[in-house]
């Protein structure tokens, strides 16, 4: 299965993500993970990536797609592979084309006017990566597994996020257009809870 996850920042792409790998055995490949990554380790692809991501802008086309064309290249994705935050342009897209046969994008939709709050709360656990949010009844500042103080990804306040939510209607909702005519579009309502998005994923995807 080559599948795409599509949706706004804060749809819920990467909590989404993790469960269709578990069920579906398939390599997560997150854009945004693998860039934070290399920032962490200081890399020139890091170094290269840091200003764009703080500022909430897009890494160059040409950096990233040489990142996901060698990723895609490996191993584990001979059987399929899940693409989480990539292609985020048409170029991207064409450029993803010419590499490789996408089955499926799964489309996630929701409210827009929800995202920007939904986004300023979220935080991480620093050590199991365990996501959560100061809106959710269960929310408390440390992490009950790993007893460590949940933090905010940088890019995750309120003018970066404004800027990743102008970039995402202004260079990413095009390719929903552009999978609709390719056939390969499947819409999934984002709004439930976890559960309930990932019952619609399932059965989208069989
Ligand atoms: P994410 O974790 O997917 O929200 O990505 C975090 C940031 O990494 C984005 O705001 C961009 O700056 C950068 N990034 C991730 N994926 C891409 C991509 N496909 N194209 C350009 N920039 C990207």
């Amino acid at each position: 299965m080559n599948l795409i996850i599509l949706g706004a920042p804060g749809a819920g792409k990467g909590t989404q993500a993790e469960k269709i790998i578990a069920k579906y055995r398939l390599p997560h490949i997150s854009t945004g993970d693998i860039f934070r990554a290399n920032i962490r380790s200081g890399t020139p692809v890091g170094l290269k990536a840091k200003g764009y991501i703080d500022k909430g802008q897009l890494v160059p086309d040409e950096v990233v797609i040489e990142l996901v064309q060698g990723r895609l290249s490996e191993e584990d994705c001979k059987n399929g592979y899940l693409l989480d935050g990539f292609p985020r342009t048409l170029a991207q897209a064409q450029a993803l084309d010419k590499i490789t046969k996408i089955e499926t994008v799964i489309n996630l939709d929701v409210d827009l006017s929800k995202l920007l709050a939904r986004i300023v709360g979220r935080r991480t656990c620093p050590v199991c990566n365990m996501g959560t949010n100061t809106a959710w009844d269960s929310y408390t500042k440390e992490c009950p597994k790993c007893e460590v103080t949940y933090i905010q990804r940088p890019d995750d306040t309120e003018e970066t996020v404004k800027n990743r939510l102008d970039v995402y209607n202004n260079q990413t909702v095009p390719l929903i257009e552009y999978y609709k005519r390719a056939g390969v579009l499947k819409n999934v309502n984002g709004m439930g809870t976890v559960d309930e998005v990932f019952a619609g994923v399932v059965e989208v995807l069989g």
